[in-house]
């Protein structure tokens, strides 16, 4: 806890007082450039892996990043969702799946999930995403492939469940929202979107490069 506290002091000493007109432009409001959903896991920075400010992005968090399809449970989730779409206007919805998951782990080692009886029941929600593996991935047999597929499916899965949400199902009516499936690998840095035209997980390059360059290897 010291940690965290001295956290606080560093913050108001070094950040703040740097970004002090940012952080006062904030009483007037959010704006939030997208709603980000992505998994409790402490190895995920959305801001920092984003470089996005305060303000800029809707945060939704909860372990495997897993949306229950709406009228199922009138949780969090479902309110969260809707404030951003309907209230905020969010553009763009992320939801971001990550390497090394340990809920997308639970999935398939079930098993280990007996004293975990939340844990078990918020899984429910990924149910399809287990099946899919089991019934479409038997060739996969290494751990590692297993559980990245696993990881890969279950963004697919719950952007299902998002559609179903009626705010959003709206907004993608009136062409007024973008879905997005991202996998973010920590241990390389690197973000995979996936892209429906290719039916996979593509690597999200910086738009930076020079267009007199347009045949730079991918990084
Ligand atoms: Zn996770």
């Amino acid at each position: 806890m010291q940690k965290l506290v001295e956290g606080i002091h560093q913050f108001q000493k070094d950040i703040f007082s740097s970004k002090q007109r940012l952080f006062e432009g904030l009483i007037e409001g959010q704006a939030p450039l997208a709603l980000f959903i992505t998994c409790a896991d402490s190895r995920i920075d959305p801001s920092l892996l984003t470089q996005t400010e305060p303000g800029e992005l809707f945060i939704l968090r909860n372990a495997g990043n897993i949306i229950p399809p709406f009228g199922q449970m009138n949780g969090g989730e479902a309110a969260t969702i809707e404030y951003a779409v309907s209230v905020l206007g969010v553009k763009d919805i992320v939801l971001c799946g990550h390497s090394h998951c340990g809920a997308m782990t639970g999935l398939l080692e079930p098993d280990n999930l007996d004293d975990l009886p939340a844990v078990r029941g918020w899984l429910s929600y990924a149910e399809a995403t287990q099946r899919i593996i089991r019934e479409n991935y038997e060739h996969l047999t290494e751990p590692a492939a297993r559980l990245t597929a696993t990881v890969e499916e279950n963004v697919l899965v719950q952007l299902e469940h998002l559609r179903t949400h009626p705010s959003v199902a709206a907004a993608l009516a009136r062409k007024e929202v973008t879905l997005h499936g991202w996998v973010y690998k920590f241990e390389t840095g690197r973000v995979f979107t996936f892209d429906p035209s290719a039916g996979q997980f593509q690597p999200v390059e910086g738009t930076a490069v020079p267009s007199s360059s347009p045949d730079l290897p991918a990084i």
